[in-house]
C-alpha cells in the first residue's frame, strides 16, 4: 500500500504558475486510492479517472471534475462479482482569502498564497458519492443456482420461524 505522503503527492495540482483562463488535468485513480479509504475497502477493485477542467481567476479557481471509471463488488443479490460504471461530474469553487469562511459543497476558501490543491480528499468525496446505492447484476445476469439455495434457504427459515415463534407458546399453555 502506497504511504499516504505518496498518495497525496499523486493528487497534487500546483496552481500557481498557471496562467489566467482554463486548463485541463487528469489524474489516475488506482488501487491504491481505493485501499487508502476504509470506507471504500469493501470494493474488490477500482479503477477510475478524474478529469479536471480548472479555470484560473484572479479572485477563484472554478473547478470541474469528471469522475469515471469502474468499481468491482459482491453483487448484493447473487454474491458473484459485479463491475459497476461510475460516471459524475462535480463543480467546486475555491476562492482566495483570508477572513473567517464556512466551507461549503459548492465553495470553499484557501489562502491567496496557497500555491497547489490537494486533491485526495475531495476526489474520495466524488468518488464516494458517485457509487450506487445497491450493487447488483442485471437480474438476468445473476448467479441462477445462488439464487435458487436462497430461495430455498429463505422458505426453510421461515419453517423454522413458525416453529419456534414465541408467540404461539401461550397456546400450549391452554391445552
Ligand atoms: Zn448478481
Amino acid at each position: 500500500m502506497k504511504k499516504l505522503k505518496q498518495l497525496n503527492r499523486q493528487f497534487e495540482l500546483p496552481f500557481s504558475g498557471l496562467k489566467i483562463g482554463v486548463h485541463q488535468f487528469e489524474f489516475p485513480i488506482d488501487q491504491s486510492f481505493f485501499e487508502h479509504f476504509e470506507a471504500l475497502s469493501f470494493l474488490t477493485k477500482g479503477e477510475a479517472i478524474a478529469k479536471v477542467e480548472l479555470e484560473k481567476r484572479s479572485t477563484m479557481l472554478l473547478l470541474k471534475t469528471l469522475v469515471k471509471g469502474k468499481v468491482t463488488t459482491p453483487c448484493d443479490r447473487c454474491g458473484d462479482e459485479v463491475t459497476t460504471k461510475i460516471n459524475n461530474e462535480f463543480n467546486l469553487i475555491i476562492k482566495f482569502g483570508e477572513g473567517d469562511f464556512e466551507d461549503t459543497d459548492e465553495m470553499i476558501q484557501i489562502s491567496a498564497l496557497d500555491h497547489k490543491l490537494e486533491l485526495l480528499e475531495l476526489f474520495y468525496e466524488y468518488v464516494y458519492l458517485s457509487l450506487p446505492l445497491r450493487f447488483t447484476h442485471k437480474k438476468s445476469n445473476c448467479n441462477a443456482e445462488v439464487l435458487q439455495k436462497l430461495e430455498e434457504l429463505r422458505v426453510e427459515e421461515i419453517e423454522k420461524e413458525e416453529k419456534t415463534d414465541p408467540r404461539w407458546d401461550v397456546l400450549k399453555n391452554l391445552k
